[in-house]
């Protein structure tokens, strides 16, 4: 192994910015940056996450992985490809807005097209009320749950509308590793074998690959290029509902070990790759799964049921509301029948002192 040393970068002999210990690689912070855009192009190419000429819709959050992404994007793929914004508003007062305005302020200053659809207007719900709904049946999931579903339905069927080929999202290297060390804590197969660089594994009209250019990239990283290259996204406090999320268990454990053995989560990831290779894929499985997709009834997203899973767990939030307000009237009821005995019986008093 080469001896570098820490203080200077490996490249140029200045200072050095930061310390990727898995390399280890030292850097100042244009040859970080330099290294870092290679590594997307790379991921771009290794994959095949675009062919040329191809709209690309970025979903965007304002946070700071969609943000890079959506950077460059049009950096570097804006000659070859139509690349537009996608914002998705899920209704989470005091912290949706905030994040809102610095996606669209980015998409103004890079030109770029965006478009902001909300959970309100595409479901008539928001995750502001479905909180207390979940809170009083945990049997329908978490929030995290619900609002993946949601946004992933939305992404979908608005990506087909503006005529995109690929939808890109910022998910990043610790994500994909959270995500196999969940689904093999969770004994989720099928889940797993639809991961990767590019999500999903049926080809099917219906559906706009998602495409993931960070897929190689470390979280941590993707912190210190924002703060090299000013990138303004949102980075105050997180959704108040994220606690609820099992992930954060997750990430919690991989950075300890990545911190203590670094190039782990690189490890995890190389393990899953060699994996997914040696995985024979059942293909008439998949050709059965492609060809029993349908229409959905309510939204006309791609399903194997007559409803699909957004509409559905919507439908099931719906009949849960009208059975807590039944409830409630319920409640409300009990209590005016005993004010009003109680009140009679005062009246009944009052009639007998009047005697
Ligand atoms: S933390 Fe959960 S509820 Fe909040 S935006 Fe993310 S997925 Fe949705
Ligand atoms: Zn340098
Ligand atoms: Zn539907």
């Amino acid at each position: 192994m080469v001896n570098k040393n820490p203080k200077v970068c490996e490249i140029c002999g200045k200072k050095s910015a930061i310390a990727l210990l898995y390399g280890p690689h030292y850097y100042c912070e244009k040859h970080f940056t330099k290294f870092f855009d290679n590594r997307v192009k790379k991921t771009i190419r290794k994959y095949e996450l675009f062919k040329r000429g191809e709209k690309i819709l970025v979903a965007l959050s304002g946070g700071k992985d969609s943000t890079v992404v959506l950077y460059l994007l049009q950096k570097y793929y804006s000659k070859a490809h139509d690349i537009e914004a996608l914002i998705i508003d899920e209704g989470v007062k005091g912290y949706r807005e905030k994040s809102i305005n610095l996606a669209v302020n980015n998409c103004k200053k890079w030109g770029i097209k965006h478009h902001l659809i909300s959970f309100e207007k595409e479901f008539g719900i928001t995750n502001d009320n479905l909180m207390p709904v979940l809170e009083q049946n945990s049997k329908l999931g978490g929030t995290c749950a619900f609002c993946g579903t949601l946004r992933r339905n939305i992404m979908n069927k608005y990506a087909k509308k503006f005529g995109a080929d690929k939808l890109v999202t910022g998910h990043n290297l610790d994500d994909d590793v959270q995500s196999f060390v969940m689904n093999v804590f969770n004994n989720d197969f099928d889940r797993m074998k639809r991961m990767g660089a590019t999500a999903g594994i049926i080809e099917h009209r219906g559906f706009v690959k998602r495409v993931k250019p960070l897929y190689q990239t470390p979280e941590k990283e993707i912190i210190a290029y924002c703060a090299y290259n000013n990138l303004k996204h949102y980075n105050k406090e997180c959704c108040p509902y994220s606690w609820t999320a099992k992930r954060n268990e997750f990430r919690e454990m991989l950075n300890t070990f990545e911190n203590r053995f670094p190039g782990t989560q690189y490890s995890i990831l190389r393990f899953y790759e060699q994996l997914k290779k040696e995985l024979k894929l059942d293909k008439t499985k998949t050709k059965k799964m492609e060809n029993s997709l349908h229409e959905c009834k309510q939204c006309g997203e791609p399903t194997e049921k007559e409803f699909c899973k957004a509409c559905e767990l919507i439908e099931k939030i719906k009949s849960e509301k009208i059975k807590i307000k039944n409830k409630k009237l319920k409640t409300k009821k009990k209590k005016q029948i005993t004010t009003s005995k109680k009140y009679n019986k005062s009246l009944t008093c009052a009639t007998t002192k009047g005697k």
